[in-house]
């Protein structure tokens, strides 16, 4: 097997309706015959096409190297998206190509990233070439929101959740080590400033229950 090192991302330059009701594989095929027919390669030149509704097909197998980018094919996987004619190499992900195929290319990149972890760069054919192809910043794209660990169906929408509940997790952990860092302090002290820092805790906790039962008071009497 080749070494793989870097995932390198183009577009299709094609209108946004290109072939609108055919398979992604017919796209494929057809992306093919301009490689093979028209340009003499052996194959399609990227690995992957994403079509507009997140779909992944297949081009040329991975164990071959692709033809996608100037000196960069031999350790790279080039990825397609369809899409992007008329787009500049200074547009947004969103200006040429669709949200399914935002999460498509992140759910795909995480994927072989697990496959191949001498992956180490993202980066867009614009970054080799004065072309405007992928038609955004590819590497700066991938920095705002790393490929999901999730895995799941490609094309599948990503959830959230595990971020939510990851915050979720540390402000459990940072509160209870608050509470063991007072019970600590606690045990350092003698008997009688035990007395008086457990009375002190206990007052501040009345207090507390106080100002919380004047609250309720308030908001079931109307203040809200
Ligand atoms: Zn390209």
């Amino acid at each position: 097997m080749r070494h793989i090192n870097e995932i390198i991302i183009h577009c299709s330059a094609t209108p946004v309706n290109w072939m609108s009701g055919a398979e992604a594989q017919a796209k494929v095929n057809e992306i093919r015959r301009w490689h093979v027919e028209e340009r003499g390669w052996s194959d399609v030149g990227y690995s992957h096409i994403i079509d507009r509704d997140g779909t992944v097909a297949l081009g040329r197998p991975i164990e071959k190297a692709g033809a996608h980018t100037k000196g960069r094919n031999a350790n790279s996987i080039g990825i397609c998206l369809i899409g992007g004619q008329g787009g500049t190499a200074n547009d947004v992900f969103g200006d040429n190509f669709t949200q399914a195929q935002d999460n498509a290319l992140r759910t795909l990149i995480a994927g072989l990233k697990r496959e191949y972890p001498t992956i180490e760069k993202i980066s867009g054919h614009n970054q080799y070439a004065a072309k405007a192809c992928p038609c955004f910043n590819a590497s700066a794209w991938y920095a705002r929101k790393p490929a999901p660990e999730i895995s799941g169906v490609v094309g599948a929408q990503q959830r959230s959740k595990p971020t939510q509940s990851r915050t979720v997790q540390a402000t459990v952990v940072q509160g209870a080590s608050a509470v063991g860092g007072a019970v600590g302090a606690l045990n350092a002290l003698d008997g009688t400033a035990q007395i008086v820092a457990l009375a002190g805790c206990i007052l501040i906790a009345a207090m507390a229950m106080f100002i919380m039962r004047e609250r309720l008071k308030a908001w079931a009497s109307g203040w809200r």
